[in-house]
């Protein structure tokens, strides 16, 4: 029977080997993945999960034993190393080899690290990064109320992790290079709210902030402070540790080696093939072509791991099932639901609609009178309809989208 091998069992790769049994598969199908546990979640780890308010058994999936009933291999622990493509083979560390028809790669990506001179190869106890659940595990013994928490990176992950932080009773100064937070994904009045909600609870924050070294213990072992420059005025501050959340790394190395072509990305078509008619690449490793934007795009979104699953399983099924899909993203802070919808760059307007300063308005950015993208926050009954203006790329009245009392369904002109 044919064979279907997929590196990486994340979140792309467990929906993929799930979907394609769902789909009616009857070869062989193996899911390799190097970490301890069958695919979970990953949103969890910088929101419920790290504040002890979702198990570890709620982050999977699928229960272990699923795995065994669709009758998909799932091997735990086993990190491929190597793909031949000539003999249609993978290698894990173990020097086995193992033969594939068609090989997936779901690879993810890793925290990308803290560049600082002197700091090269260093393992630091109490510096982290959050990718995987062994890296909250590593986390979880430094949150211990009174701790002084300093995140470097002003991006989702630092910002669920601050609201995570605070509430567990832990100072929290968190650093950005920026001169707003979240910069790179939405608007200023965005940027700014979420700022408003983290200090009243009492987050610090140091924007347009430059990290200029870790002062470490003297066995090398521990930070014990940051040094750090805001508007050139040199500061330190004091950590107990540190969290760095400043993006993400696709793992394309498997891919390069095999001399696949990578750009930001394991490149792809729309049915998620690379340039080898045998290998498919999907999710955050992936670069794909974007009907929303036109071009190519490379998401780390749990929405775009599913889609991207699905369009794989299609493929490997024989159908062609292009990705149409739009990327949407959400975030929890403080239990407040933020969602967000396209992508806001070149956006030439802002039109808030609802409440700023009662938590709950959406924000529509606007091209050329069409809405591109949107951020709902607190209001995720109208999330839906966001995407449907975001999607249509109707044309709107920007005084009739910022009032409340005209229905959202009824803008598209
Ligand atoms: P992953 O889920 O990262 O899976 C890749 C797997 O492949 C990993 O297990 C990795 O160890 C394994 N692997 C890599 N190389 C090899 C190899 N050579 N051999 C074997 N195995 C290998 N998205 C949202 O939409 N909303 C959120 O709120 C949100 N919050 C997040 C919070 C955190 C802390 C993190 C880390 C991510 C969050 N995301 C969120 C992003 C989302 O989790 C990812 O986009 C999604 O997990 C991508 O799925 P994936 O399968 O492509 O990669």
């Amino acid at each position: 029977a044919e064979r279907i091998v997929i590196v990486g069992a994340g979140q792309a790769g467990g929906e993929l080997a799930a979907g394609l049994r769902k789909q009616g598969y009857k070869g062989h199908i193996l899911l390799l993945g190097d970490e301890a546990h069958p695919p979970y979640q990953r949103p969890p780890l910088s929101k419920g999960f790290l504040l002890g308010k979702v198990a570890l058994s709620d982050l999977y999936l699928k229960p272990l034993e699923t795995y065994a009933r669709f009758d998909i291999e799932f091997k735990p622990g086993t990190r491929v190393e190597a793909i031949d493509r000539s003999s249609r083979e993978v290698s894990p560390r173990d020097g086995s080899r193992l033969a594939y028809d068609k090989l997936v790669l779901a690879t993810g990506g890793r925290a990308r690290p803290l560049s600082l001179p002197g700091l090269e190869g260093t393992r630091l106890e109490n510096l982290f990064s959050i990718r995987s659940l062994s890296d909250v595990e590593a986390m979880r013994g430094g949150f211990i109320p009174g701790n002084h928490l300093v995140i470097i990176g002003g991006g989702y992950v630092g910002l669920e992790v601050a609201a995570v932080a605070v509430q567990s009773g832990l100072r929290v100064t968190l650093l950005e290079a920026a001169p707003r937070l979240l910069s790179r994904v939405t608007g200023p009045e965005v940027s700014s709210f979420i700022e408003r909600i983290h200090r009243e609870r009492g987050v610090e924050f140091r924007l347009s902030c430059e990290v200029r070294g870790l002062e470490l213990d003297e066995a090398r072992r521990q930070v014990r402070g940051v040094s750090l420059a805001c508007h050139g005025v040199p500061e330190r501050l004091e950590a107990d540790l540190v969290l760095v959340g400043i993006g993400l790394i696709p793992n394309t190395e498997l891919a390069s080696a095999a001399g696949l072509a990578v750009q930001n990305g394991i490149v792809v078509d729309e049915y998620a093939c690379t340039a080898d008619p045998d290998i498919l690449a999907i999710g955050d490793c992936a670069n794909q072509p974007s009907a929303y934007t036109g071009g190519r795009i490379r998401l780390e979104s749990v929405p775009n791991a599913i889609e991207h699953a699905r369009v794989a399983a299609a493929t490997l099924m024989g159908k062609r099932e292009p990705s149409a899909a739009i990327p949407w993203f959400w975030s929890d802070q403080y239990g407040l639901k933020l969602q967000m919808v396209g992508l806001s760059t070149g956006y030439e307007q802002c039109v808030t609609r609802g409440s700023v300063e009662h938590k709950e308005f959406s924000a529509f950015y606007l091209k050329d009178r069409r809405v591109i993208a949107a951020d709902v926050i607190g209001r995720p009954a109208e999330f839906m309809a966001a995407k449907r203006l975001v999607s249509s790329r109707a044309e709107v009245d920007a005084t009739r989208l910022g009032d409340v009392a005209v229905p959202l369904n009824s803008i598209a002109a």
